[in-house]
């Protein structure tokens, strides 16, 4: 019996509107971002948005640090191609403002936005404007008696203050929350969130906090969403980099595509090359990665160097090219070979085969 990729079988979490996204239950887990340009710099801002809407971020999280930035956010969100999540920190007032200007959403760390009564007033603002808000724990600002109580952020620690706030926007009548526990810590963060997707309903925001670089976070936030999500635990995601957010974007959609919980645009099979390469491997790949981003049919290309593996990968491939002798590689397309080509074909031949497919794709 030929071998079938692993269906995923998700958390049952109960469902929230961000905007026209919708978040738990059967939707898909979407990808997210945040601008990390001057909130009051509107056009910048919203230029950094529709990048980010342009390599498929379906929710963005935008910084309030003060109320004329919740001035500038009013126009950002007027601008914006997708939904727009208020972060704030410290100031309730500032949460309310944007409740007022717009928000999708509201993310609040109830550790530092201050007393119960203030946590409220955001609560009931959210509840006018018909927002969800996401209680945004993070093992790095958790509550000082909950420190106190477990000594160091571990997942207790964390759950608890999850829940000690859902508590909060539940007295208010409240319960269109999400939740995220983040942590640094891969397996303090992977932990916190297997406890938390026990204890309750609720959607869950994944991330690895303050993941790192490009390179490292990229491998810190694969691996810990990967190993959640693979549990069926996780609505929505975001990578967190110290590098252009365009790139966390790239990032998830990667780790989604990978556990085949989305499919968006091309997806690139390629050797690592060896010394038995046909032609310039890296090269194409970079090109055609560059040239064919704009795609969004879930198409895949095999960019392979030689006929050892090549023709394998070429079967399972929407176009493939396999490297062969005297400057000709061999062209498959849908599994089947179609003929040879010049190496120096390869790049224009790729690409006006994938636009011709992703053309029907969407007739
Ligand atoms: S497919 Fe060929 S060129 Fe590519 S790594 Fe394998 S043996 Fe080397």
């Amino acid at each position: 019996m030929e071998w079938q990729v692993p269906t995923i079988e998700r958390r049952k979490a109960r469902q929230i509107k961000v905007g026209s996204v919708l978040v738990g239950g059967d939707a898909p887990i979407s990808v997210q971002s945040m601008t990390c340009t001057d909130t009051l710099d509107v056009a910048a801002t919203v230029a950094q948005v529709q990048a980010l809407a342009d390599v498929g971020a379906d929710i963005v999280r935008v910084s309030v640090p003060s109320m004329e930035a919740a001035e500038a956010f009013k126009a950002i969100v007027a601008q914006s191609p997708v939904p727009i999540v208020a972060d704030i920190h410290f100031d309730y007032r500032i949460a309310i403002a944007c409740a007022q200007n717009g928000a999708a959403a509201l993310r609040i760390n109830p550790g530092n936005i201050g007393s119960v009564e203030k946590v409220a007033a955001v609560c009931a603002a959210a509840q006018d404007h018909g927002l969800p808000i996401r209680v945004g724990v993070n093992a790095g600002s958790l509550d000082k008696d909950l420190l106190v109580k477990y000594g160091a952020p571990c997942p207790d620690a964390m759950v608890e203050a999850a829940l000690r706030s859902a508590e909060i926007l539940e007295s208010h009548g409240f319960v269109d929350y999400a939740f995220s526990v983040k942590a640094s810590e891969l397996f303090l963060c992977v932990a916190a969130y297997e406890q938390l997707a026990k204890a309750c309903d609720a959607p869950l925001h994944l991330g690895i906090t303050e993941a790192g670089g490009l390179m490292g976070g990229t491998v810190l936030s694969s691996m810990g969403i990967g190993m959640l999500l693979r549990q069926g635990i996780g609505d929505t995601l975001r990578v967190s980099l110290a590098a252009d957010p365009v790139e966390e974007v790239k990032v998830g959609w990667a780790i989604l595509k990978s556990l085949h919980l989305r499919t968006r645009g091309i997806n690139i099979v390629a050797c690592p090359t060896c010394s038995r390469r046909g032609y310039d491997v890296v090269g194409t790949v970079k090109i055609l990665e560059e040239s064919l981003s704009d795609i969004r049919a879930p198409l895949k290309i095999a960019i392979m160097g030689c006929v050892v593996n090549g023709p394998g990968e070429a079967l399972h491939a929407d176009v493939a090219i396999c490297g062969g002798n005297n400057g000709k590689c061999l062209f498959y397309e849908k599994g089947q070979l179609v003929g040879r080509i010049a190496t120096s074909e390869i790049v224009p031949k790729v690409i006006e085969r994938v636009r011709a497919l992703a053309a029907l794709a969407q007739d």
